[in-house]
């Protein structure tokens, strides 16, 4: 459950130069029906104009996963079937978790609607549906998170400057330990596999959350 002092305290470690619309507690959801019933009705930000529905985040297990990945916005296949990562860039993304070995996790995107035209979301609509991200991440309650692109770092943790850099270390939000990996929209258009490649990095970043997952598993276990 999403509180307000809780709800303050996520927001005061994200980026400085990203400034919050004022805490609206009607846009904090306490259960997952909530959550739905708030976006489908949200007007919140101009994106409610031109989408065909919202979308909603995707789980390969239950919606309480061991790893939440946050994309940028929903593209055309998503917004036509509501469903977060169901298109290409989705089935990439399935790929690379199903061949590490992360099976149990919840993709969603920082808004949940589409923009126009599959722009990056601007500042003011990131802020809009952040209500509904902070909602989903205390709802999820991961053992990790993984941010797809550059929106979704500087939207989650305030991650800024160089990607590649941002992608060698682990960032904390919250309680939440968070990598960074590119978006698979991206790595579809990387056909190189060599070390160092967009693949191979997110390859690499994949793996040292298995890695760390494993890790946790291996310590309850020995309690
Ligand atoms: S993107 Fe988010 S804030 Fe904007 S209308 Fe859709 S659900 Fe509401």
């Amino acid at each position: 459950m999403v509180n307000f002092p809780m709800a303050k305290k996520l927001r005061s470690l994200l980026d400085k130069s990203f400034v919050p619309i004022e805490f609206n507690s009607n846009l904090v959801c306490h259960s997952w029906q909530e959550l739905e019933t708030s976006t489908n009705n949200c007007q919140a930000c101009g994106l409610y104009k031109e989408r065909t529905q919202v979308v909603a985040g995707r789980y390969s297990k239950t919606k309480a996963a061991d790893l939440l990945i946050i994309g940028e916005a929903p593209g055309q296949i998503e917004d036509e079937r509501g469903l977060a990562f169901v298109g290409y860039s989705g089935k990439l993304l399935d790929i690379m978790l199903d061949a590490v070995g992360l099976e149990s996790y919840y993709i969603t995107n920082v808004v949940r609607c589409r923009p126009p035209d599959n722009r990056n979301p601007t500042k003011s609509e990131c802020q809009s549906c952040w209500g509904f991200l902070q909602s989903e991440i205390a709802l999820v309650k991961p053992k990790a998170i993984l941010c797809l692109g550059k929106v979704a770092a500087k939207t989650v943790f305030g991650g800024i400057g160089k990607f590649e850099k941002l992608m060698r270390s682990r960032h904390q939000f919250f309680e939440y330990p968070v990598w960074v990996a590119y978006h698979p929209a991206y790595l579809l258009r990387q056909p190189q596999l060599s070390q160092h490649s967009p693949k191979w990095e997110t390859w690499q970043v994949l793996c040292r959350i298995k890695l760390y997952i494993n890790g946790l598993r291996l310590e309850s276990s020995d309690r």
